[in-house]
């Protein structure tokens, strides 16, 4: 095609020439004109620069030459850009500009293709050029070499070593505008020659300097040039200047005169160590500790209580225990002098805002704070450091978290407390014992460290999954405040308060265009969660929300979002989980435990069956020891009681009996299953099912009583979720109840029992 007319693209600080590619980022919003400019892959364009500098143009400012080239890729990527890449094909000669509302159009021709006998003299004076420049100018190696071809014309050569060349805007401007080809090696000449004349110039001041100078002398002219570079390149200079830094940072620190001391001893150290020995680096690095630990800086608690309470409640929904807890250690702060920080240890399921609420305590005390975690930790040297001596020691991640914290009273919070190991390498809970042991920490000494620091003004925040994995000489010296799970309507509550409105704002949505209702809140926590916390859920919403983002971009649609069930499913796909458990008749052998499992409490089914046989037990799935010894117990006592239950003797002694705890289901071992396990038998040597809705909980003993559990709450809450109507629970854990939400209570009843024989009665009656 000799001519045509195509749209225009102004580029303001950018050129591309023929042969090369650019790539752009747009925001698609702002960048709308241009994004309907390019459309799809493969459409040409016109790239122009404007004639003059500086943003605004008009039309009579626009060169009468550009450069024709094609959308290569165009992508939307993560962050709510565009990003395109756009291919030059050839230069081209602009006759007129059109403007046609916000946009240029243009009509163009291709120039004249020319090959005189003195393209091809200038085509050989180029390429002898070219080598020249190669040799001489560094990283210029064989990139450029790699890719002439031997069949490019001179202008196309031309612009493909150009873009390899230093050249500032509107020098690269020249080069678009010159047609003819000629014209364009001359200029290219032109700037490689001055290039060329730039380096030798250099290389002669470099001879003549080092010929007048000594061998010392060229030893600090060179120093004195690398320290330029490095200055240059933003890194430490040399040893000298590091010592004189050392020392005016050792200045400045403030810490106990100990320290001071220790350190003018390593700086001494560091002076007379030589240059080449290993032992610098050593030293360098401790100093580095050294100077950069908050020995003595402190930021200042908020002193209104007050405040401190708004902040935490604008954070975080309910939490009520933890929350009074800060408050009251701030409060008898104000009114004693010294006071040591509480050792807090939040203990629950994962997701319920242990964490964050930590933070949240820093932020609202107006402290810095640090976290680390400690989980499937089995060596003590992670805690309290490596003695220097061992080859790329390091301190231990107390003084690391006291280091990123950068105050001297951060809230440090230690995560997974329940999960460390103890193996031959040590233990690392006595060591962290050391760290929150109030009568020790003031004198904390790291091993990498080898001097103390003061942790005495630190607030500790341990986290942890389940209470009785603490290491017990640990929880000795912890407050252990239990977060439990929520319910669906405090999860409810959560999400209108906190995780909507956060969400919202991180994908730049406001309640003006996304609402969700109620209904559909409640869809996706039951429908698509299922966990303790509300984690699951704040990723529901987060990807609910950026769906519609998507939809709002992509298809421009600018309505407002009511966010029904409807839309959920729209957005989420079908739901995951059914909630809504029919009360069935349920089957023979196969009845309702209550665990205690990392999705917060559940409902742990226990099924039995049997077969021809001696009467041996057998048992499957996730059975710990304890729950293996409850089955034991539970089949013992029914063998003692056939006559009560009105069980016939003769299948007990003439079939196997197998007993099987579903895989996964629970995380822990514990004696609760065992009115379970012994309800589930009945129920298949009596040949009777037990309704569905029910659940139990309680351990048995051989004569038949019911003795209490732990976690009743959280068990509770799970059956609730799944749907349960009624649970069995020990006389003894009636004092639990007052702590269970009066939603998840209206809806279930409990019958409370001290024997077996009750729950019995109550089924078979
Ligand atoms: P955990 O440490 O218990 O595993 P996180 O602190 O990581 O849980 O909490 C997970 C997410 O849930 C966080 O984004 C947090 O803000 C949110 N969250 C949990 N509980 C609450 C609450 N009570 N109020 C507001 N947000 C909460």
């Amino acid at each position: 095609m000799e001519n045509g007319k195509l749209k225009v693209l102004v580029l303001n600080d950018m050129v591309l020439f023929p042969k090369n590619e650019i790539r752009m980022e747009y925001d698609n919003i702002y960048d709308k004109e241009i994004l309907d400019l390019i459309n799809t892959i493969d459409e040409e364009m016109l790239l122009v620069n404007p004639i003059n500098d500086g943003e605004s143009f008009n039309i009579t400012q626009l060169p009468k030459v550009g450069v024709l080239a094609r959308l290569k890729l165009k992508l939307n990527v993560p962050n709510g850009k565009t990003r395109v890449v756009i291919e030059g094909i050839s230069r081209v000669e602009i006759y007129d500009y059109e403007k046609s509302d916000a946009l240029y159009v243009a009509n163009y021709k291709f120039p004249k293709k020319t090959t005189s006998k003195k393209e091809k003299d200038y085509y050989n004076v180029l390429i002898k050029f070219i080598d020249k420049y190669i040799d001489k100018v560094p990283n210029m190696g064989n990139a450029i070499m790699s890719q002439i071809d031997k069949t490019y014309s001179l202008g196309e050569l031309c612009d493909l070593v150009t873009t390899y060349i230093n050249l500032d805007f509107n020098r690269k401007k020249k080069y678009i505008e010159a047609i003819d080809p000629i014209k364009r090696t001359e200029l290219l000449i032109e700037d490689m020659t001055e290039d060329l004349r730039l380096i030798d110039l250099e290389r002669k001041i470099e001879i003549s300097v080092e010929k007048g100078l000594n061998e010392q002398q060229k030893e600090y002219y060179l120093r004195e040039r690398l320290r330029v570079i490095e200055e240059e390149l933003g890194e430490v200079s040399s040893k000298d200047d590091e010592i004189r830094n050392l020392k005016k940072k050792a200045s400045k620190l403030k810490c106990p005169t100990k320290i001071t001391t220790r350190i003018r001893d390593e700086i001494a150290r560091f002076e007379t160590t030589p240059q080449a020995s290993p032992e610098l680096a050593v030293i360098r690095e401790y100093l580095d500790w050294m100077l950069n630990l908050p020995w003595k800086k402190y930021t200042k608690d908020e002193s209104s209580i007050k405040k401190v309470k708004e902040s935490l409640d604008a954070s975080h929904y309910a939490l009520d225990e933890v929350k009074e807890r800060i408050l009251e250690y701030l409060s008898v702060k104000q009114n004693t002098n010294n006071l040591r920080s509480p050792i807090l240890c939040l203990v629950g399921p994962p997701g319920v805002g242990k964490t964050s609420l930590a933070i949240a305590i820093a932020n609202a005390l107006g402290r810095n704070y640090a976290k680390i975690s400690v989980g499937g930790i089995n060596d003590e040297a992670e805690i309290i450091g490596h003695r220097r001596t061992y080859i790329g020691a390091n301190p231990g991640r107390i003084i690391q978290g006291i280091k990123r914290a950068g105050t001297t009273n951060p809230v440090f919070i230690i995560d997974e407390i329940d999960k460390m190991t103890k193996d031959i390498k040590g233990d690392p809970a006595s060591a962290l014992l050391e760290v929150l042991d109030p009568e020790q920490n003031a004198h904390f000494s790291d091993h990498y460290i080898e001097e103390e620091f003061d942790l005495s003004q630190v607030m500790f925040i341990a986290t942890a999954n389940y209470l009785d994995q603490i290491p017990y000489e640990l929880k000795d010296r912890l407050e252990i405040i239990n977060v439990s799970s929520y319910t669906e309507y405090e999860k409810l509550d959560i999400a209108k308060t906190h995780l909507v409105p956060k969400e919202l704002d991180e994908h730049g949505l406001t309640p003006l265009q996304v609402v969700i209702e109620d209904e559909a809140i409640m869809h996706i926590i039951r429908g698509y969660t299922k966990e303790a916390g509300v984690r699951e859920l704040e990723r529901m919403i987060a990807t609910l929300l950026r769906k519609i983002v998507k939809e709002i971009l992509v298809e421009q649609k600018n309505n407002f979002y009511s966010i029904d069930i409807k839309e959920v499913e729209h957005f989420l796909g079908k739901p995951k989980y059914s909630y809504l458990k029919k009360a069935t008749k349920g089957d023979i052998g196969v009845v309702n435990g209550l665990a205690y499992t990392v999705f917060g409490g559940d409902i742990l089914p226990i099924e039995v069956t049997l077969y021809k046989g001696k009467g041996d037990l057998i048992l499957t799935g996730s059975l710990g020891e304890v729950m293996q010894e409850s089955c034991q117990i539970a089949l013992s006592y029914i063998k003692a009681n056939t006559k009560n239950f009105k069980i016939d003797e003769k299948i007990l002694k003439e079939n196997d009996i197998h007993i099987h705890v579903p895989e996964g289901a629970i995380s822990k071992d514990g004696p609760s299953a065992g009115v379970t396990v012994t309800t589930a038998l009945i129920s298949l040597l009596k040949n009777k099912a037990v309704d569905n809705s029910i659940a139990m909980t309680g351990e048995i003993t051989l004569r038949g009583k019911v003795l209490p559990i732990g976690g009743l709450k959280e068990k509770v809450i799970g059956a609730h979720r799944a749907g349960i109507k009624k649970i069995f629970i020990p006389n003894e854990n009636l004092v639990d109840l007052d702590e269970i939400p009066e939603e998840v209570k209206k809806d279930i009843k409990f019958i409370s029992v001290s024997t077996y024989k009750e729950i019995y009665g109550r089924i078979y009656r």
